[in-house]
């Protein structure tokens, strides 16, 4: 024998209902019992009657026609005009009685438990008659009973307690001498010892099909509803939730205790004891395996199960110094929230018992409040205690596992997940049985919450990576266009879903939740707000999305002035703009520490040699224990270009005017011939080596004339290039003449820096540097003499680009 029972979708359309009839055939040489919901929106709506009718809104009548829309609709599709009849003058009877209660409460102005249970009752009522009619007529031989009848609770009306002895001997009674193959119950609805009308509480059915299966000690407990079983997650909230093959009935009760909706959590007892399984299936998809339910949790490789939420939670705090070490406040605490009939959800102590923390239904915060205030009159007026402490728009959220007690590191990755992702934490509870951990945070931070959890703790799921994009020239472009055609590769090879959801430049900015259109973003742009680097971090904040990354491709000042706000919202950051870590060192510092004490990460390998894992090859040695002795580099593709391309049949001149028109160059040519550019990278270098280090403290050689520095434009700069001829053609000769080939050369040297034109003979290493080209010889600890090389283009678009790319991979790997 078996139970199954249908929810409310299951039972709330024609098309679902045949799909009962094809279930329960399907079954026939066992014997079955069908518990059924009222049809799905029906509960609802008798509710909303009600409370209209307690309040005088005549509106009640129309809310009874649409319940009378809904079932008659059903009715018309399923029955042929000969059966139709029969069944439509009972639901007619039915919603008339309904109007006189109606009727009557209106006209107290008053609604009692008593008459709400009643009412509320009509749902079950009227879907089980259309149900078991609907078997009859599919030739399969039903009968009905109505579960008042076998069901004893007491007059706690609306959320009764059940009488398992009676309960238990009716329903067996009952079913001794019952013959129907098919018995069809509603659910929900049971009586009390003066034969008034109560319900089981909302969702109630779910536990009646329990009751009965665990009377009878059937086979299995079907629950048939519309998700293919118990997701990982809620599947409204996290899109990567998936079904959970087999849980064991203490992780299904954890879960549904902290909100799976999916199964009323009173359920799992009545069977637990019994060791009945239960089978979670999808009406909609019966091919579909659900979920199992059963004594223990077979799959021990993944310690979490799942993660589930409540929302609507008032976290409540009493606090104050005259608790400590007193017995009996939490008692009376306790006693005064259980005589208000307000149910607990969450309780935490710490073990100063300073204080003691709550978490509670918030339509029952203001009870709460008067309460207890109430409670603790003469200690709150002797200042021995605080006036008890509200903070609505919570939620609870927990992971829950019957196997995270033998893992450590559990709790530490589920905070640091929400720590990274900016969530924070205002209550944290775990059993000591170790199946749940909870935490109570704002409503607002749930749905990231839940889904960084779930991408944290399941494995094979895609995480998901918000960009939000300043900077939209050459590089930025070149980025965007990278991005789009790594996409798919992204999430099938690594799990990564990458989307830029802002993206600005210095006039326009526009934003989309779901990932930017990337195919048509120029013409997006457009058509954007107006650019504000305050209005966008702004809206980083309000959209609040996991794994947020803000990504500088400008080279503006402004820009690198934002990152430690970014850093506080706990925003990661990926920088090609130098500005920021070439800064005071003050300032350096401050992003770094600011990067480590929000464990975010500020990423800037393109500040040198663009796409080339310098930076990245560094922090590597470093941290591995290694010690920077020197350092010599070539580090500016732009001089390299230009000293390259300049000799005794070309002028100076001209060809930095080729490289400025190359793009190889800053827009202005003197911040790279001056060296600055050079200088800036070197410092970034000494830096991240570990010294303390300034611009001011770098020595530059410049191999500039007075006339060159004197030059107040680039036009002036360009002049004096000409006029200044002769000593480039000299600096040329010189070199030439020792056999020798110029490069501009950064150098560190047991903590000093420069940078300087330097002659470089044959067999150099960097004696045949071509084109664009950088190279950087780290001489450390571990390589004293043959040093550390990288070497390859240093400057381009694309090569930059992909280095941010890499940062940004980096992140999402982190
Ligand atoms: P029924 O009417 O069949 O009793 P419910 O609406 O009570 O169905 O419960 C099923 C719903 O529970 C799903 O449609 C889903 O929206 C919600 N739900 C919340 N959390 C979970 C979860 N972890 N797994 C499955 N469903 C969940
Ligand atoms: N119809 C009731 C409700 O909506 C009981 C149930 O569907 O389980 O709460
Ligand atoms: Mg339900």
């Amino acid at each position: 024998m078996k139970v199954l029972k249908f929810g409310g979708t299951s039972v709330g359309s024609s098309k679902n209902i045949n799909k009962i009839i094809e279930i329960v055939k399907a079954n026939q040489e066992e014997k079955q019992i069908i518990v059924v919901s009222a049809f799905a929106k029906v509960t609802n709506l008798l509710l909303e009657a009600a409370q209209l009718a307690s309040i005088k809104k005549t509106a009640y009548t129309s809310v009874i026609e649409d319940i009378k829309t809904i079932h008659n609709q059903i009715i018309l599709d399923l029955f042929t005009e000969k059966d139709k009849n029969e069944v439509l003058k009972f639901v007619n009877q039915k919603l008339t009685d309904l109007k006189s209660i109606l009727d009557s409460i209106s006209l107290i102005s008053e609604l009692s438990a008593k008459s709400e249970a009643n009412i509320v009752s009509h749902g079950e009522l009227l879907s089980s008659f259309v149900i078991a009619k609907v078997l009859q007529v599919n030739h399969i031989d039903a009968e009905r009973k109505d579960t008042r009848e076998l069901i004893l609770t007491n007059t706690n009306y609306t959320n009764a307690s059940v009488n398992f002895e009676v309960s238990n001997r009716q329903i067996q009674d009952y079913f001794k001498s019952n013959k129907a193959k098919v018995t069809v119950l509603p659910g929900f609805i049971s009586s009390a010892e003066n034969g008034d009308t109560t319900v089981l509480g909302r969702g109630g059915s779910d536990y009646t099909a329990a009751i009965v299966a665990s009377a009878l000690d059937v086979d299995v407990l079907e629950i048939w509803t519309d998700v293919s079983g118990m997701f990982t997650a809620n599947p409204n909230v996290v899109a990567q939730a998936m079904p959970i093959e087999q849980i064991s009935y203490e992780e299904a009760m954890e879960l549904s205790h902290f909100g799976a909706k999916v199964i009323y959590p009173p359920t799992i007892h009545p069977v637990l004891k019994k060791e009945i399984p239960i089978l979670i299936k999808n009406t909609l998809k019966p091919e579909d395996a659900g979920t199992l339910i059963t004594k223990t949790s077979k799959d021990k490789k993944n310690p979490v199960k799942g993660i589930s939420h409540i929302d609507d939670v008032t976290l409540i705090t009493l606090e104050g110094s005259g608790m400590v070490g007193i017995p009996g406040f939490s008692k009376r605490l306790f006693e005064t929230l259980a005589t208000e009939k307000i149910n607990v959800k969450l309780i935490t102590q710490a073990s100063s018992e300073h204080s003691i923390c709550i978490g509670i239904d918030d339509s029952n915060a203001n009870l709460a409040k008067i309460a207890i205030d109430s409670t603790f009159e003469f200690e709150i007026l002797k200042n021995k205690i605080k006036p008890l402490q509200i903070e609505k728009n919570l939620s609870i959220i927990a992971i829950v596992g019957d196997h995270m007690k033998s893992h450590q590191g559990i709790s530490g990755r589920m905070f640091g997940t929400l720590g990274k992702n900016n969530v924070n934490i205002r209550a944290i509870a775990q059993g000591a049985s170790e199946k749940n951990i909870s935490a109570v945070i704002a409503a607002k931070d749930v749905k990231k919450a839940l889904n960084s959890l779930h991408e944290s703790f399941f494995k094979n799921n895609n995480k998901q990576l918000n960009l939000f994009i300043t900077g939209v020239g050459n590089v930025g472009a070149k980025l965007i266009e990278q991005i789009e055609q790594q996409h798919e590769f992204l999430l099938n090879n690594l799990n990564i879903n990458i989307r830029i959801v802002g993206l600005s430049n210095s006039r326009q900015m526009i934003f989309d939740e779901e990932g930017i259109n990337l195919s048509s973003w120029k013409e997006q742009i457009n058509k954007g707000l107006p650019a504000s680097l305050d209005s966008f971090l702004e809206q980083v904040k309000a959209l609040n999305l996991r794994n947020s990354v803000f990504v500088d491709i400008t080279a503006n000042a402004k820009v690198a002035d934002m990152y430690a706000k970014y850093l506080k919202n706990s925003t990661a950051v990926v920088a090609c703009n130098k500005i920021a870590s070439s800064a005071t060192y003050k300032k350096y510092k401050e992003l770094k520490e600011l990067s480590r004490s929000y464990d975010v990460p500020y990423l800037f390998e393109t500040n040198v040699g663009a796409g080339l894992p310098i930076i990245d090859t560094l922090n590597n040695l470093i941290t591995s224990g290694d010690q920077v002795h020197k350092i010599q580099a070539v580090l500016s593709g732009s001089l390299n270009f230009i000293f390259n391309n300049f000799n005794t049949k070309t002028e100076f001149y001209d060809v930095v005017k080729q490289a400025q028109l190359e793009g190889y160059t800053e827009p202005d040519p003197r911040i790279d011939l001056s060296g600055v550019d050079v200088a800036r990278k070197i410092l970034i270098l000494a830096r991240e080596s570990g010294i303390k280090i300034n611009l001011e403290d770098i020595e530059n050689d410049s191999f500039l004339t007075e006339n060159n520095h004197k030059a107040d434009s680039v036009d002036d700069f360009y002049n004096s290039l000409k006029t200044d001829a002769d000593h480039f053609k000299a600096l040329l000769k010189s070199a030439n003449s020792n056999k020798c080939q110029l490069k501009y050369v950064a150098e560190l040297i047991n903590g000093k820096a420069k940078v300087g034109l330097k002659e470089i003979p044959v067999g150099h290493p960097f004696y045949n540097l071509e084109g664009k080209d950088n190279i950087v010889m780290f001489y450390t600890k571990r390589y004293p003499e043959q040093p550390m090389i990288i070497k390859g283009a240093g400057a381009g678009a694309d090569v930059t680009a992909s280095g941010l790319f890499a940062d940004i991979i980096k992140i999402a790997n982190n």
